[in-house]
């Protein structure tokens, strides 16, 4: 394999969310960058998002959902650099019912076997309080914990509050966007709402372009009444450019790639 070059050379990050999807609307656009600066990257995903929406036209209703998504995170991941993507197989929807310790392990393992500088997942709030984020969000913590100073550093995506409305206010007024935009029918207040203040902010508009074309990978969730499909070249730039990061109080505590990223030029 050829070695990768770039500022972040030789650093890992590894990203662990939920669903298909969660990357690219979460962080699709960091992670990107990260790749491209150089870095190793890696998703971890709890399911195969088998219990999600099918938006209507996506020729794929004769498949089980959790085949089809399997492959659009694949084609996603490939659009944002990820090299490494593990889809595990608990229960899309109802993952608090699997048993913690296991997944926990599971996630323990991934960061042995990878050896990851920086881990990235769901905030305490979950995005908008969904409780397969949560779910996520607490075993990562645990597992990061589980390390100690030796282990990674930890970064919980958030989104600011009111970023979601604003995105879905400014596709609507677009000429020729349908009346029924909307983020998969959940209140766009809802994202952020409770996430803490962020302590990163990074400068990804150079990927924006990559974020939305992921997204449009997941093809069975983002369809003609998605809000993201519907922003111009600018807007898109303006309101999904920059992703906001809080370091959280466990594992290492030293500067991570990630900050060292933030004082990279983005030009
Ligand atoms: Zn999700």
């Amino acid at each position: 394999m050829t070695p990768r070059t770039g500022p972040l050379a030789g650093r890992r990050i590894l990203a662990v969310f939920a669903h298909p999807d969660d990357e690219s609307i979460a962080c699709g656009a960091t992670l990107a960058r990260c790749a491209d600066e150089g870095a190793r990257v890696s998703l971890l995903c709890a399911t195969r998002g088998e219990a999600g929406l099918r938006v209507p036209g996506s020729g794929t209703e004769d498949v089980g959902l959790g085949v089809v998504r399997r492959g659009e995170l694949q084609q996603a991941a490939a659009r944002l650099g990820i090299g490494d993507l593990i889809v595990l197989d608990h229960p899309d929807g109802s993952l608090t019912g699997v048993e913690p310790s296991l997944f926990r392990q599971e996630i323990v393992l991934t960061i042995r076997h990878l050896r990851p500088d920086v881990v990235i997942t769901f905030g305490p709030d979950g995005l908008y309080w969904h409780p397969d984020h949560i779910f996520v969000h607490e075993r990562v913590t645990e597992a990061v914990e589980s390390f100690g100073a030796s282990g990674p550093a930890l970064f919980y995506v958030v989104v600011p509050h009111g970023l979601m409305t604003t995105i879905l206010d400014t596709a609507v007024s677009n000429p020729g966007s349908p009346p029924d935009l909307s983020l998969w029918g959940i209140d766009p207040d809802a994202f952020g709402a409770y996430a803490p203040e962020p302590t990163l902010v990074l400068d990804a508009r150079t990927h924006v372009c990559r974020k939305l074309d992921a997204l449009r990978c997941h093809r069975t969730q983002i369809g003609e009444v998605s809000p993201f499909v519907w922003l111009t070249e600018a807007q898109a730039e303006e309101l999904l450019g920059r992703e906001y990061f809080v370091r959280a109080p466990v594992g290492a505590d030293t500067p991570s790639c990630l900050e060292e990223m933030s004082r990279i030029p983005n030009p």
